[in-house]
């Protein structure tokens, strides 16, 4: 049988030399940055070297669309153990968005299959996003033009003569996916470690000995208006820089006599902050509605939920009140679309943040990653619905339903959105009002860009413009709606019935941790602390004890170094791939503040570092700094804490 890897030539997005941007366009020099391996893709390599490993007839394909540059990347890819490597380079896949990428790949899977480089019996394996565009888009939107399973965010598997089983992650913890239908796509986390590469001289002469095979437009038959910038769904129409804010910091240093004093007046400080009341955001306030005369698009705004543990997820409140917000500025109506058995808890939870319909749909498992069958239901409803706005969360499952949705609709995505404005927008050389503006970081958080979506209007069926946005990024507020119809459709036409089973596993979630957006204090837990032991006794203990003192309850959160090391699940990861956190007070803990990082918790009241290095990012960014090993800091600031709690 055949792996096919996917393999994503990236810009090494930690390193982008000043001498690259070009500061007053807002955009970037290509050929001045550093290209490398997406290293998501290599361990999706490494996973098709371990399959190899338990079955000899494995040949691990390992393919790649970019410029003819990335040959030296599929030569590292040979070195490494792959059979064979295809580069489907040509100038006219330039500027391809997501959805026009997947449909080259899925093509040049198919032109493998049809000259016979590969056979029917294939998985693909990828990773399960890109470093540096970060959307997760593509493998979901491969797998529906393959008309594949998509098994993603795995993170261990094993193969025995006829099935895959695939340990996958999944908003709600975790489960195993076994199948044996082929073709599938499954794509990789980094919590899969299992073999390090090793590349001994004969590798390296063997890479080189290796033609890589370039694979051009014409050498396969596509519809040439779906590739490159024309196939496009989306475009970039603003790309600019993240604000930088200066704070006044305080800097403690715990090597000082006055260390014990100075944090103890912090720490009323912070007890005085946290006392006060919330102040109330007016982002439920709708704005004026706008001129519709010149409109692009038409049709209402859907908000698509998640049950998450048998409850409606806070996230989806979230979605469902900036739909409600841009519908009343459009002047339609805000609807939510759920995977679930027809609820009226739901329906009247959802009525009170304004929202007036509600589609129920039945028969499929609420809890399950079967993406396929749910994203085909839901694509079914948003066809007959026709809304010119859809939002979803960027949780471990929307950020793949979504994609595939996309793609049956045939239709833009822009991932990961901070912000969604309706502005006048010049489209096709016209202006038009209330098009939706999908704002998110790019190049890991580099630089943000403002996307649009772009659709032929003229068509019969015009696909709505599609964000998600990460969980914790909007407020959900509260706006009652007079009444609130109810829908209930079956998902059961839409079930493909691919031959897999799936068993749930309970994850190890402690807990308390289900929602880190409602803490109002969140200690994080950095690479500093580098067991879990060290997270068990140094800083569970740490939060129980500031518990006391705030009387309020401490969510931890971790950095994604932690999340990468198995220490702590997924849902404790605060950042530009994990939840977006606006609590009083934050405590980053051995936190070096990378941009991914920051942006998940720069609208935090007062943040405190403790760091040994005075110069780490995050301390620029903090109103107090204790200098210090975190273990030693620790230990002083709970004495001060103990004092205090018995005042
Ligand atoms: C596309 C993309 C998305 C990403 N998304 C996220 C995301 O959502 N969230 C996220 O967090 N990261 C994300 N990252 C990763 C991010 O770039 C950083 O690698 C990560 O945040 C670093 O984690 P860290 O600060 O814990 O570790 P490090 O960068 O290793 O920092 C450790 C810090 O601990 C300090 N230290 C060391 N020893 C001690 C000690 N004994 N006591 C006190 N301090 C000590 C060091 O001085 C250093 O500042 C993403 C990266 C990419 C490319």
């Amino acid at each position: 049988m055949d792996i096919i890897a996917f393999a994503k030539y990236v810009p090494n997005i930690d390193r982008i030399p000043d001498n690259a941007w070009d500061y007053e366009k807002g955009t970037l020099l290509r050929s001045r940055l550093q290209m490398h391996f997406n290293s998501y893709d290599q361990v999706a390599l490494n996973m098709a070297l371990s399959i190899r490993q338990q079955r000899s007839d494995v040949r691990i394909t390992v393919l790649s669309m970019g410029p003819s540059s990335a040959t030296d990347m599929l030569k590292e890819a040979i070195a490494y153990g792959a059979d064979q490597a295809f580069l489907l380079t040509d100038k006219k896949f330039a500027g391809a968005d997501t959805i026009a990428t997947a449909y080259v790949l899925s093509e040049g899977i198919k032109y493998l299959q049809s000259t016979g480089k590969i056979s029917h019996e294939y998985a693909v394996i990828c990773g399960m996003q890109s470093t540096d565009g970060d959307t997760a888009q593509v493998p979901a939107q491969v797998a529906y033009y393959l008309d594949a399973p998509l098994y993603p965010y795995v993170t261990d598997l094993t193969m025995n003569d006829k099935e895959f089983s695939f340990h996958c992650l999944n908003t709600v913890g975790a489960m195993t996916m076994t199948t044996s239908q082929f073709p599938l796509v499954a794509t990789a986390t980094k919590l899969y470690k299992k073999l390090a590469f090793y590349v001994s001289l004969d590798d390296m002469v063997r890479a080189n000995n290796t033609p890589i095979s370039l694979i051009t437009v014409d050498d396969m038959s596509l519809d040439v208006n779906r590739i490159g910038l024309t196939g496009s769904k989306t475009r970039v129409i603003k790309i600019f820089f993240p604000e930088k804010q200066e704070k006044e910091r305080q800097v403690l240093d715990s090597r000082k006599d006055n260390f014990k004093s100075e944090i103890t007046d912090m720490i009323r400080s912070q007890i005085r902050l946290l006392g006060q009341s919330a102040e109330l955001t007016d982002s439920g306030v709708a704005s004026e509605q706008l001129d519709t005369s010149a409109s692009y698009y038409s049709g209402d705004c859907v908000s698509l939920c998640e049950i998450v543990d048998g409850y409606l997820s806070q996230s989806s409140l979230e979605t469902s009140s900036r739909c409600v917000q841009l519908a009343q500025q459009l002047g339609v109506n805000a609807m939510a679309v759920i995977v679930s058995k027809t609820d009226a808890e739901v329906v009247q939870t959802l009525q009170t943040y304004g929202i007036k319909k509600v589609v129920f749909i039945e028969d499929l498992d609420e809890d399950s990653v079967c993406v396929h069958d749910r994203a085909r239901a839901i694509a079914a409803v948003l066809k007959d619905l026709k809304p010119q706005i859809v939002i979803a969360s960027a949780t471990l499952t929307g950020r793949v339903i979504a994609p595939y949705i996309s793609a049956e609709l045939n239709g833009g995505l822009t991932a990961d959105c901070s912000a969604l404005e309706l502005r006048d927008t010049v489209l096709k050389k016209e202006t038009y009002s209330n098009i939706l503006h999908q704002i998110r970081p790019a190049l890991g958080g580099n630089i943000m860009a403002t996307i649009v979506s772009i659709y032929d209007n003229t068509e019969d069926y015009v696909p709505p413009q599609m964000a998600t946005v990460r969980p914790g990024v909007l407020d959900a507020v509260e706006a009652p709606a007079e009444s609130c119809e109810v829908v209930t459709v079956s998902a059961s036409p839409y079930k493909l019935n691919f031959s897999e089973t799936y068993t749930p596993h309970q994850v190890q979630q402690d807990d308390e941790q289900a929602d880190l957006t409602s803490f109002e204090v969140i200690v994080c837990v950095g690479n500093a602390v580098d067991t879990p032991e060290s997270v068990d006794q140094v800083i569970r203990p740490f939060c129980r004890q500031l518990e006391r003192v705030f009387n309020t309850p401490v969510g931890l959160g971790c950095t994604r170094a932690i999340v990468d090391k198995g220490m702590l699940p997924h849902n404790h990861q605060i950042g530009q791939t994990g939840v977006v956190i606006k609590p009083k007070l934050y405590i980053g803990i051995g936190v070096s503040g990378a941009i991914q990082h920051k942006i998940g918790m720069e609208q935090t009241e007062m943040i405190l570092s403790i760091n040994t290095n005075p110069e780490a990012p995050l301390n620029s960014f903090s109103d107090v700094v204790l200098l210090g090993d975190y273990e030693k800091v620790i230990e002083q600031f709970s004495g001060q804490l103990s004092q205090l709690s018995v005042q």
